[in-house]
């Protein structure tokens, strides 16, 4: 069972769809255990999503449920994206929204990797 306060996954959300092609994406990375592409509205000059190739709903059932390979499959891509996007010198910021009170909108565990910028410090109080 998916552990998630979202519910089982549903094989129609946005990334899903994504995934087999049906809703064009501007790809920058994909491997065996994921995918990576651009946000539809960039909320930083870099604006990227990660997301695994299996279905899960957050990092919460993906934690959960995924197994070792599909876990360190999907943050060695997580880290090579921001390689390869040259992030590391001066930096990014990841993000995962995980429910509710995170306003998590699409049911598919992706990763945000923001930069191009000086971010600014974590939260908005
Ligand atoms: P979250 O609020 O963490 O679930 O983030 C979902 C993200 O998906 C938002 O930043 C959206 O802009 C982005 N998004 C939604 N639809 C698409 C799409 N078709 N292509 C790329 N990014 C998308």
């Amino acid at each position: 069972m998916p552990v998630s306060g979202l519910g089982a996954y549903d094989d129609q959300n946005i990334f899903a769809r994504i995934l087999r092609g049906e809703i064009p994406s501007k790809k920058v990375f994909e491997d065996e255990f994921a995918f990576a592409f651009h946000d539809i509205n960039p909320q930083a000059p870099v604006h990227v999503l990660v997301i695994p190739k299996a279905r899960f709903v957050s990092l919460a059932d993906f934690s959960a449920r995924a197994s070792q390979a599909e876990i360190a499959g999907f943050w060695r891509a997580v880290g090579a994206v921001a390689r390869d996007l040259e992030l590391e010198v001066p930096g990014y910021r990841i993000l995962a929204n995980v429910g509710e009170h995170a306003g998590q909108e699409v049911p598919h565990f992706h990763v945000h990797i923001f930069g191009g910028r000086p971010l600014g410090r974590m939260l908005e109080r």
